[in-house]
């Protein structure tokens, strides 16, 4: 009998999932629920928008959503509209491919202040997501800390430096690129607490920074250490080698003709924000790497700022009904198992580490468990599933409808970009004449 699978969350793990699911020898009907009306997660959510490269892999996972064992069901959050019992209930599986959505906080005095924001939100932001299209950050500073040192940092670090022109040909949220543009910011100070070697920027995205149109990176070469020291593997040994390199680069950079500056400042903890009700200022501490860990020298110093981001990693959401490491920010599994019918893959597996392909192998995992544990399909899937949210009066959408909001913004790009997004619900289902 066609066993019956629904996958929660159309990210990359969603979609790998769904595809080994299809790769299979099972007769498998594969339900895939998301939240949004919009496919893809992050790739639409979180890569950056001047990335459209990156973003082309989302081609592939429509091939796999046309695939005719396949269905979308968009719009639709488990937890509010259906709940993770009636899904066990007429799914013979249910693979949890929710993401890592919440921010990790800062964790010091004045991380609260009006101007202090995680990565998820403000890239949420300027992405279109329509959780944050009402986040408004206040961009009348001239300087910015972000604190990080990771790709996000830098993803935020170029999306705030680089030109309308630059822009241009990207599918930012129009509101957030005004914003932008409007905004006096020339400086943005990014603050890492261990060194180059520890940093965990990959080398094609830091050396973007030095191709950019109207800003300069600027890094002190005290900083950048000589040699590396300590045991790794040759390829990570190479990689480092090769960030120093583009740092060394870097710090010979002439800045002249350049209006805007994003300065690396690594050995640098912050300690506290400062400021009244709004943020003004960064207080640090200056650090040493010892072991691989950061320690404190008593040393600190402060910059003036209007705006804080963190981008020191991300956190998954509790599942009402399902057990969650609050300590990992993930959910609690064996190698993907959670138990009673349940797998889950990708960043609520994991955590948040790795590139996109890097969720493809949990894809490959939770498809052999599944065909292992449920040899016999039984439960009625996507019938019940649709008769459920018709009771319930849920405007659920079909991929074709995806398809008719993604050519609507197609339609209406500015010249030069891919799209201009829809960055609210209604306006999503209002490009849909919907009737349901
Ligand atoms: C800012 C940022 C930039 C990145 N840039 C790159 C890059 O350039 N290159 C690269 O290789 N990797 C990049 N990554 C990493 C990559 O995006 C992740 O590896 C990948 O998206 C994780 O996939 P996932 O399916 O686990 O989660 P997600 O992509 O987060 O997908 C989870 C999906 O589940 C949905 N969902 C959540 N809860 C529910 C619910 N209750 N009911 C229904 N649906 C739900 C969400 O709406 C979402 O669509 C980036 C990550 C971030 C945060």
């Amino acid at each position: 009998m066609t066993i019956k699978i629904a996958i929660i969350g159309s990210g990359p793990s969603g979609f790998y999932t769904a595809d080994a699911l299809l790769k299979g020898d099972r007769d498998v009907e594969i339900d895939i629920i998301e939240r949004l009306p919009t496919p893809f997660g992050l790739i639409r959510g979180g890569v950056a928008p001047d990335h459209q490269t990156t973003k082309k892999v989302a081609r592939a996972y429509e091939r796999t959503a046309l695939a005719e064992k396949v269905a979308y069901f968009g719009n639709v959050q488990v937890g509010k509209d259906v709940t993770m019992d009636e899904m066990r209930e007429m799914y013979d599986a249910v693979v949890l491919a929710i993401g890592a959505p919440s921010d990790r906080k800062l964790g010091i005095p004045g991380q609260d202040k009006r101007g202090v924001y995680g990565s998820a939100d403000f890239v949420g932001w300027y992405n279109g997501h329509p959780d944050f299209t009402d986040l408004a950050p206040n961009l009348d500073t001239r300087n910015v800390a972000i604190i990080g040192n990771g790709n996000v940092a830098l993803d935020i670090s170029r999306v705030l430096v680089k030109t309308t022109e630059e822009m241009s040909e990207t599918d930012i949220a129009l509101h957030s690129a005004r914003a932008i543009e409007n905004s006096p910011i020339t400086d943005v100070y990014m603050f890492g607490r261990r060194g180059p070697v520890e940093a965990k920027f990959t080398n094609v995205e830091l050396r973007e920074m030095g191709k950019l149109d109207n800003c300069v990176p600027i890094i002190d070469p005290a900083q950048i250490p000589a040699e590396i020291i300590g045991e790794m593997s040759d390829r990570d040994r190479r990689l480092k080698e090769r960030n120093l390199a583009t740092l060394r680069e870097f710090s010979d950079v002439d800045p002249t003709g350049k209006t805007k500056r994003v300065h690396f400042g690594f050995y640098a903890s912050p300690v506290e924000v400062l400021g009244g009700d709004r943020v003004e200022g960064l207080r640090l501490e200056r650090t040493k790497v010892v072991n691989g860990r950061a320690v404190g020298t008593g040393e600190f110093f402060d910059i003036e700022c209007g705006l804080v981001i963190a981008a020191i990693g991300y956190f998954a959401k509790p599942i009402e009904g399902v057990p969650f490491d609050h300590e990992k920010g993930i959910v609690v599994h064996d190698d993907g198992r959670v138990g009673n019918g349940v797998y889950a893959v990708g960043w609520i597996k994991r955590g948040p580490t790795g590139v996109i392909g890097t969720n493809k192998p949990d894809g490959e995992t939770a498809a052999l468990q599944i065909f292992e544990d449920v040899p016999e399909g039984g439960k009625p899937g996507r019938a019940a599933l649709r008769d459920r949210l018709e009771a319930r009066d849920v405007p659920f959408l079909g991929y074709a409808d995806w398809q008719t909001i993604d050519a609507a913004e197609q339609a209406a790009a500015l010249p030069g970009a891919p799209r201009r997004k829809f960055v609210k619900v209604d306006d999503m289902l209002g490009a849909l004449d919907f009737r349901r």
